[in-house]
This record gives C-alpha cells, structure tokens and sequence, in this order.
C-alpha cells in the first residue's frame, strides 16, 4: 500500500518536471519567433543624482508582450534565453537598440540628453568569445561614445568563466563603464573588486528596502558607499521607492539613485520636464 502510494508519487513528480522542462521548452520556441517578429522593447528608467533629481543616466530594461501570453518578465524569460543559448542573438539587439537610443536623445535634445545608457549582459554574453569586438562594432555603428555606455554585469556573471574576465578588462580599456549590478547579493562581492575593473556599484534593492528603519541593511548600505567613495567608484542605491528613503540615502553619502520613487522604465522618459522628484526635503 505504501509502496503504491510512493510510486504514485513519484510519477506526479515525474510528470510534474516533464511540465516544467516542456513549458521551458515552450517559452525558449516563442523567445526565437519573438526575436524574429519584433515582439521585443526597450523601456529606460531614469538614473539621477541626489539630491536634485536630475537624470544623469538610464538604465535600459527588456519587456516583452507576448500576443497570448501577455506581459512576460525578464526574470523568467532572459535565463530561459541563456540556457537555449538565444541571449546571444538577443542580448546583440538590445545593445544596438539601447545605442543607437541613446544617439537619437543626443541628435533630438542636445545637452537634455541623458549622459549615458546602461544595458545589462548576462552570464553567457559575457563568457563568448567575440563580446567586446561586438560591442567595438556597435558603438562603431551607432557612433555612440565608449565613455557613454555602461555595462551592467553581475558578480555571477563575471565568476562565470569562459572570457568574462578578460572581457570586463577589455571593455574597460576600450573605455566602457563596468557596473556591478545586484551588488551585495552574490557570493564575494568585495573580492571581485580586486579582480577586477568596476566604475559603478548598484547597490541591491534589498539594501534600501529597509534604510530608514536603521537596522542591518543601513549598516550594510553605509559600509558599500564608504568602500565606493574609497575606491573611488559611483554607487547608485537601487529601487528607492519614497522620499524618505531618498533622504537618507543621500544623508549616507548617495549621489546616484534609481527606483519607482524618481521614474518607472518607460519607453520615451522626460528628459526635459522638470525632475520628478526632488529627493532631499
Ligand atoms: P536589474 O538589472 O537589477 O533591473 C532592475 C529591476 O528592478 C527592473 O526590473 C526594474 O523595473 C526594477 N525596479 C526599478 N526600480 C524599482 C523600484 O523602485 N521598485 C521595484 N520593486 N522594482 C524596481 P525588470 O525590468 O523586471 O528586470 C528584472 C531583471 O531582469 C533585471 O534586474 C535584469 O537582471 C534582467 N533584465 C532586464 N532587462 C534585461 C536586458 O535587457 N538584458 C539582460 N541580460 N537582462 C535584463
Ligand atoms: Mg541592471
Ligand atoms: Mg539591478
Ligand atoms: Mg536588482
């Protein structure tokens, strides 16, 4: 009787990961027609400075609106993307779309114009062969600046191995920014410093959440904007939703932030309204 109860189990179990491995499949099939049909934009959301408010960057971010499945997210569809190996092919679009973006607001707006555009690489970007010629031939392409891109890289993704060492260095010395996204979250972070070339520190979300209730994640995001400013790198505080966690951000010594608070990511942000939100009262 047991044994039947546990082989029953075992085949839900069973069926249960063939659903998970054919949904994965299903998702990574309409990730290739979605590339091929255009069902893919980018959306920018604003990074500024504290305390004015004022857009300094944007931070490219994928959507995705599939015609039956709705609005797909990024965390479930981009590492679909990396195990079928397509981020390659998509990843090659957002950066010739985030870039020639990015030239269209300087052509359009002048000095309006955000300073810089960042766009994220996963892992397997990272890792291939060839990913610094390719971002050389894109800013080739659009004309956009080296010094007016940055990268967002993760410490995974840099731990991850093929070329990505060697990768981030390269792209430093071509004068790309390299930004540590998530940074806090991965397995040793301060490590990875010594290792290698970072100009921005995007301090985890989760870092800011609880800011204001001066428990361990204020202690946490005060020892990271030391160890930036020590380093001489820019740290920017992710996901800051309210005033009061702009404040005292920038009382901790924040000067970039970035979070529903100052701007959602939308296609076209308004460079040349006033800003948003003053973040210090
Ligand atoms: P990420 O790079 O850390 O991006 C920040 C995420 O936080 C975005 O979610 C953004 O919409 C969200 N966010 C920003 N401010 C706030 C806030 O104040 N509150 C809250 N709750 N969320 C906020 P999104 O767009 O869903 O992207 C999720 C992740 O998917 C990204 O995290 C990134 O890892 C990945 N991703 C998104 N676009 C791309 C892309 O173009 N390429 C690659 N490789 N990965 C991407
Ligand atoms: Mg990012
Ligand atoms: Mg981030
Ligand atoms: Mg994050």
């Amino acid at each position: 009787y047991a044994a039947k109860a546990d082989g029953d189990k075992l085949r839900r179990y069973s069926a249960d990961l063939d659903d998970e491995a054919g949904e994965e499949a299903r998702l990574g099939a309409a990730v290739r027609i979605a590339l091929d049909t255009g069902q893919f934009r980018l959306v920018y959301q604003p990074i500024v400075s504290l305390p004015d408010g004022r857009i300094v960057s944007v931070e490219a971010l994928i959507r995705w609106d599939h015609p039956d499945r709705g609005f797909v997210s990024p965390a479930e569809f981009i590492p679909v993307a990396e195990q079928n190996g397509l981020i390659v092919e998509l990843g090659a679009w957002i950066l010739r779309t985030a870039c020639a973006q990015a030239v269209v607001w300087r052509n359009t707006l002048g000095d309006a114009a955000p300073e810089r555009v960042s766009v994220n690489v996963s892992a397997r970007q990272l890792a291939e062969p060839g990913f610094t010629e390719l971002v050389s031939s894109v800013l080739a392409w659009t004309g956009l600046g080296a010094q007016n891109l940055i990268l967002e890289v993760t410490e995974t993704a840099v731990f991850g191995g093929g070329q990505a060492v060697q990768a981030v260095k390269d792209l430093h010395e071509l004068g790309v920014r390299i930004a540590l996204d998530d940074f806090g979250t991965g397995h040793s972070s301060l490590g990875l410093l010594q290792t290698v070339p970072v100009d921005v520190l995007k301090v985890d979300k989760s870092f800011v959440d609880n800011i204001t209730l001066a428990g361990r994640e204020a202690v946490i995001a005060t020892a990271l904007i030391q160890v930036s400013h020590g380093l001489g790198l820019m740290a920017v505080a992710e996901g800051v939703e309210t005033a009061e966690q702009a404040a005292e951000l920038h009382r901790l010594g924040y000067r970039l932030a970035q979070g529903y608070h100052f701007g959602r990511p939308v296609a076209e942000p308004d460079f040349l309204g006033e800003p948003t939100a003053v973040a210090v009262v």
